[in-house]
C-alpha cells in the first residue's frame, strides 16, 4: 500500500503538543492511529496535545493499567489505549477490543505492536524518538488519509 511520509523535528514538549494538535485538525473520526517509540519518546505527550485541541480540558495520563481510556469532544468518542502491559493480545477479547474500533470513533493506540491480530491495521503510524534534547517524529500516512 502507498503511504506518505512526514519527518517532523520536536525541539521541546511543546511542538509534540502543537504536533498533536495538528493532528487533531488531520485526522478525521474512525482513524486509527499508531503511535510507536520507547518510553518516554513522547506518545503520551502527542494525545494529550490532541486531546486539548479538540476541547478536552481534564489530565490525560497514560491508561498503562487498565489498557484504555475513553473520552468524548464534540460528539466524538476518542479511545485512548496503552497495550504496554498487555501479556498476550488475546487479552484483548476480554475488554471487548472490537466494540471501540466501530468505524466512528478515534482510537490512538501506544504499543500497538503488542496488541497484533487483534486490532485494524493504521490510518497513521506516528514513529517517535529521542534526538538529542527533542524529539523526532515520523509520520507514515496510509493511502487516501493524508
Ligand atoms: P511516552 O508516552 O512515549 O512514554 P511521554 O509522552 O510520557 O512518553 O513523555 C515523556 C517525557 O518526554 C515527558 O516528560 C515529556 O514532557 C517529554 N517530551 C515530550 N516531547 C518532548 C520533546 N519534543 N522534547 C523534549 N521532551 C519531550
Ligand atoms: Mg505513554
Amino acid at each position: 500500500m502507498a503511504t506518505i511520509t512526514e519527518q517532523h523535528r520536536l525541539d521541546d514538549e511543546a511542538a509534540t503538543l502543537a504536533l498533536g494538535a495538528e493532528l487533531a485538525h488531520r485526522l478525521t473520526p474512525g482513524a486509527c492511529v499508531y503511535l510507536r517509540g520507547d518510553l518516554g519518546a513522547g506518545k503520551t505527550t502527542l494525545v494529550r496535545g490532541l486531546l486539548q485541541a479538540l476541547g478536552h480540558r481534564g489530565a490525560v495520563k497514560s491508561p498503562t493499567y487498565t489498557l484504555v481510556e475513553p473520552y468524548e469532544t464534540g460528539g466524538v468518542p476518542i479511545y485512548h489505549f496503552d497495550l504496554y502491559r498487555l501479556g498476550d493480545p488475546e487479552e484483548l477479547e476480554m475488554i471487548g477490543i472490537r466494540d471501540y474500533f466501530d468505524g466512528r470513533a478515534l482510537c490512538l493506540l501506544e504499543w500497538p505492536e503488542r496488541g497484533r491480530g487483534m486490532i485494524p491495521e493504521p490510518d497513521l503510524t506516528v514513529t517517535l524518538a529521542v534526538e538529542g534534547r527533542g524529539r523526532h517524529a515520523k509520520l507514515e500516512w496510509a493511502d487516501g488519509q493524508h
